[in-house]
Formats: C-alpha cells, structure tokens, sequence
C-alpha cells in the first residue's frame, strides 16, 4: 500500500502546484514540529515600492539615478524597486562597474568615477561611514511604522536614503493559523530590522520573530531550533535563505525564488503561496497514517 499512497500524494501536491525533490521530505513534513519563515518574498510578495525619499544635497532624482545603476546586477527585491523606480521617472542610467553584494546589508559598484554605496546600517556600521542626521530623521518613523530604509553613500559619505515598503502576502495569514492548528510552532525569521520584521510578523499572526539577521545567523537559528531533536521545515526564497533551506530537515522554496533557493530545497512551491505548506502539512499526515 506504501508506494500507491505516496503516488496519491505525489498527485494530489502536484495538483496544487507543489512538487518533491525526494519522498522521505513527505516523512519529515508529516513530523514537523517547527516552521521558520523568511519575510522578504516568502511571507510578504517581494515586490516592494520605493515609498519615499531623502536626499541631503541636490535632486531626490539624482540620488535614484546613482542608485539605481549601483544596484544594475542586484537580484535583491530592493535593487528591483530601485531600479524601476528610475525607469518610471525616466531616468537614463549610467554604466555600473565593480560591483559587489554584501549578503544581508547592501552592495556597491563604481559609477562615473565614484563608489556607490546602498545598504542599511550594518553596512555602515562596517564600514565605519556615518549615516547623516537628517537621514536618521527620515528612517526612524518609517522604520516604526513598518517601512524600511536603505542608505546612499558616494565615496563613503552619506548623502541621503530611500524608504521601501512590502505587502504580506494575501494568503500567509490563513497559512500561519493552519499551521499552529496543526500544532507547528511559526517563527519569522528576517535580514531586515526589527521595526518591518514586527509588522509583518503582526499582520500575519506570528509571535516569535527574529530579526537583522545575517544569512548564516538563518542557518545556525536552524540548527540550534534542531537541538533536542524538534523537527524543523525553513520556507525561503533568496540565494541568502540557501544556507538555512539546506539545514533545515525540509527546506522549502519559494517557486518564483532564486535558483540557490531552489536548489537547496527539498520541495518547491510553484505558486509561492504559504497555504501550499499548510496543504502539503495535510496530505503528509494522512499519507504517513495511511502507510503505517
Ligand atoms: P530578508 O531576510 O528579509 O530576505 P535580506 O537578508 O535579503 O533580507 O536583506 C537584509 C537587509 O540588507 C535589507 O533589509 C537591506 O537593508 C539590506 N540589503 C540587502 N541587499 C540589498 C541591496 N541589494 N540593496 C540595498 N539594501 C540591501
Ligand atoms: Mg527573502
């Protein structure tokens, strides 16, 4: 009877846009105990706008312009924002070169002689570069209010800031609440800070959160959650989440996700809606029952 329930299941997931890499992934599912979700693109869309902007000397548009072409190889939903922000206000963009990605705090590229730098304030912080006062009265009721802000730097002087805001996702809410009915413990687990991380965390009905973590904080959250032997599923969608989607004992992509997150999961959700886990949560259980 084993093989045809798993065949069903396979089915029934397929159905529901929601495809396996391996079968024992239905065994570890049926079992979990813990879910940890990434924010950006898992629990919210990932496609945020560009809401507001400072900039401290010239036009907000020549800030947009330099940043918008530092951030031209970004794949991050924040350089994707940025960059249709300036193709809306019909900027021309100039050539980007030396580009380089700080996982889980920013990038800089050489534009027109000058490095450009966008990131939030860890990438600051390590670079020990000053974030202006008005840049910081700009962020601080964004940031409480749920919105995020990234900072400008040309040549290692800030010289203003960009707020962005992402929407949850229609369905996490509905997928939250079916998972603790199920008696799976949610936990959000975030790169950005605190302020957006408790507000997504509100609107989706989750009460632990972690937030301003770096991509191997997301890993090294798994392993310690796995201490003591809870089984525990990680629902990301970015090339940061890769670590922790290949320590969690379910890794679970995001299906308009990047190929390292997809990659690195054990099964991927097609339609990246959060009820395609609570669904799959389902149909593991009642399988395992039924081959047992
Ligand atoms: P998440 O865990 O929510 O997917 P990330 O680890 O991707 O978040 O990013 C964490 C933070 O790092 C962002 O909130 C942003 O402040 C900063 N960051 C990362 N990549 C970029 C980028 N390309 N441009 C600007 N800021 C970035
Ligand atoms: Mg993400």
């Amino acid at each position: 009877a084993a093989p045809i329930s798993l065949v069903l299941a396979t089915g029934k997931l397929a159905r529901r846009g929601i495809v396996l890499k391996e079968a024992g992934a239905l065994e570890r599912l049926a079992q979990l105990d813990l879910i940890v979700l990434d924010k950006t693109g898992t629990l919210t869309e990932g496609k945020p706008a560009v809401t507001g902007a400072s900039a401290l000397n010239g036009a907000p548009n020549t800030l947009l312009r330099l940043a918008a072409a530092a951030e031209e190889r970004s794949l991050h939903p924040f350089a994707e924002a940025l960059r249709e922000s300036a193709r809306r206000a019909g900027l021309v963009l100039p050539v980007s070169s030396d580009h380089i990605a700080y996982p889980g705090k920013g990038i800089e590229a050489r534009v027109e002689g000058k490095l450009i730098a966008v990131g939030n304030a860890a990438l600051a912080a390590e670079r020990s570069w000053t974030i202006h006062r008005a840049s910081k009265s700009f962020a601080d009721p964004r940031e409480r209010s749920g919105e995020t802000v990234v900072y400008v730097f040309v040549d290692g002087v800030n010289t203003g800031a960009f707020a962005l805001s992402d929407s949850v996702k229609r369905t996490s809410k509905e997928a939250v609440e079916a998972l603790a009915g199920e008696g799976v413990r949610v936990l959000l687990a975030t790169g950005d800070h605190p302020g957006a991380a408790a507000k997504a965390a509100a609107l989706a009905g989750i009460r632990e959160v972690h937030a301003s973590l770096l991509p191997e904080h997301k890993a090294a959250l798994i392993r310690r959650l796995q201490q003591g032997g809870l089984v525990v599923a990680m629902a990301g969608d970015g090339w940061n989440d890769a670590p922790a989607l290949a320590a969690a004992d379910v890794g679970i992509a995001m299906g308009g996700g990047t190929e390292a997150a997809l990659d690195a999961g054990d099964m991927t959700l097609l339609r990246s809606r959060l009820t395609g886990i609570s669904e799959s949560l389902l149909i593991s259980r009642l399988t395992v029952r039924n081959i047992r």
